[in-house]
């Protein structure tokens, strides 16, 4: 099993004009520097995934920092400073009459190294299903990008206790074969709602999330990295990353605010 570095993802979702979108940008890649330096070799990667319109404005300034953190056909690595950059999906095919869409490939182009996929925003707006979330994980991958697939349960799926099973089957339907990549568990009830799952509800399902990615994946399923996401705040941050089974945390809304997320970076 390859050592699993400790990596943090901010998902702005659909924030971020050019000129708050350059300036919290800046902050983050100067404070990322500032926690290589302190931390070294310590120091968690930091992926940011801003919309489609700011890929490049952001790119710009991220590159200019650190140089181009892209490494095809591998689990992108990124040096102790270096912040990577993600996209908030991607389509499945990589060119062709499909208005509106933006493909891996279009991704890699302006300098992505990352794609989240599959997020719950997107299977419940967008009617995303696991087979759909694998093939785009796939095309991401023969893209040179690194895919963050997320998952998780419904409330409804909590309280009736199909947690495990609903979280087991999504590894065995969205992960493709070869997957090299992230796994973001996201109970959905926890996403935007101010109350992030316990640090028990968190062990108790990393688990099982754990055991279905080696069935899928064998040895491998050991390397895959898997992140918490769902309110996380600086408060919690520490709680969740001191779990032994957590490598890392996907961040929503305290990704838009400089100080909140490079604290939680502070705590991975
Ligand atoms: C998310 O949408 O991926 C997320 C974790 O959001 P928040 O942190 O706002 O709950």
């Amino acid at each position: 099993m390859t050592m699993r570095r400790r990596l943090v993802v901010g998902n702005w979702k659909m924030h971020g004009l050019c000129a708050q979108s350059a300036a919290l940008a800046r902050g983050v890649r100067d404070g990322a520097r500032a926690l290589a330096h302190a931390q070294g070799m310590r120091a968690a990667e930091i992926v940011l995934c801003p919309p489609f319109t700011q890929l490049t404005n952001v790119h710009r300034l991220l590159v200019d920092a650190s140089g181009d953190a892209r490494s095809p056909s591998n689990e992108t690595t990124l040096a102790p400073g270096q912040v990577g950059l993600g996209a908030q999906d991607c389509h499945v095919g990589s060119f062709g009459a499909y208005t509106g869409d933006v493909s891996a490939a279009m991704l890699a182009d302006v300098g992505a190294t990352h794609v989240i996929l599959g997020h719950s925003e997107r299977r419940l707006g967008h009617g995303e299903i696991d087979s759909l979330v694998r093939d785009k994980a796939a095309s991401a991958m023969e893209a040179g990008l690194t895919p963050i697939i997320c998952l998780g349960e419904t409330q409804k799926e909590r309280e009736a206790g199909q947690a495990t099973a609903r979280v087991s089957s999504q590894i065995m339907r969205s992960v493709p074969d070869g997957f090299a990549g992230v796994i973001a568990y996201e109970p959905i009830w926890a996403i935007g709602t101010g109350a992030a799952a316990t640090l028990d509800d968190i062990a108790a399902i990393a688990a099982p999330i754990r055991t279905a990615l080696r069935e899928r994946l064998g040895p491998a399923g050991d390397d895959v990295r898997l992140l918490y996401g769902g309110s996380v705040t600086p408060k919690e941050a520490p709680g969740i990353l001191g779990l032994g089974a957590v490598d890392g945390v996907l961040v929503g809304g305290a990704s838009l605010q400089i100080e909140k997320f490079l604290a939680i970076a502070e705590a991975a």
